[in-house]
């Protein structure tokens, strides 16, 4: 394994480990398959068709990359799993979908390929990282202006800890245990600053509300208290 600035070993492990059942779909990770037509909608909802360069940031498996690629985009991926991006490599292939994966860093990319993505997608990775911000301000240094940056996350509060970390973990197992720390999750206003700071404008915001008796997601504008997404624009 490389060693990266901005990123932390165990997180990388934790996903190295699971690299096998990204595609599992009754398995640990089904609430990434369950979730991905609602937010590859979130995404491609407001793009003006055509085929967009989009860059996944934090990529796993592919799972949304593929959505998006199947959607038209021409797709970047790229995470610091090593495990996970042979699997998204080889599932990929396996589709016929014509997908560039590394595994490379954020700041990497973003150093190599300045102002040269239409869109970057950030979606369940920023809880998983030392620094936050300083991803944010590579996929904003990625974009082009007028580019869309999407992220998605959990919100830290006392709901979202019981939601998200003792009912999706432990309860309902709708992800493996251990998957979150409460601390490391990041609140709307934060997440808002850290692009404003990196020179994003904030577009819209929605959550993604579990209902544990039809096991369905639902968006909703505004509820941001445990699962969202958020949506900006580069200057
Ligand atoms: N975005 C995917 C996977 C989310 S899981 C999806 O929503 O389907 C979080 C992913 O972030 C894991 O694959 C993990 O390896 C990756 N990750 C964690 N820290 C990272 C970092 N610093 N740089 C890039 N990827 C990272």
């Amino acid at each position: 394994m490389k060693s990266f600035e901005n990123a932390d070993n165990k997180e990388i492990n934790k996903f190295d480990r699971v690299s096998q059942i990204w595609w599992d779909l009754k398995g640990e990770m089904g609430t990434l398959h369950t979730i991905n037509p609602l937010r590859t909608n979130f995404i491609m909802e407001k793009l003006n068709g055509g085929s967009p360069r989009i860059l996944d940031v934090g990529c796993g498996g592919g799972i949304l990359s593929e959505a998006l690629a199947k959607a038209g985009a021409q797709v970047t991926g790229l995470d610091l799993s090593e495990a996970s991006i042979q699997v998204a490599k080889q599932h990929a292939q396996q589709q016929g979908l014509n997908i560039d994966y590394r595994y490379e860093s954020v700041e990497e990319v973003a150093q190599k390929n300045v102002g040269s993505f239409d869109v970057v997608t950030c979606m369940e990775m920023l809880e998983h990282v030392p620094e936050p911000g300083k991803v944010v301000a590579a996929c904003a240094q990625a974009l082009k202006p007028g580019g869309h940056a999407f992220f998605s996350t959990i919100n830290r509060t006392p709901k979202a800890f019981l939601f998200a970390i003792i009912g999706g973990e432990y309860v309902l197992r709708l992800l493996p245990r251990g998957t979150h720390t409460y601390s490391k999750l990041i609140r709307p206003t934060e997440l808002k600053n850290w692009n404003r700071e990196a020179g994003l404008d904030f577009v819209r915001l929605a959550s993604l509300m579990y209902n544990p008796f039809t096991r369905t997601f639902k968006v909703a504008a505004g509820k941001e208290d445990v699962n969202y997404m958020a949506h900006f624009i580069k200057k």
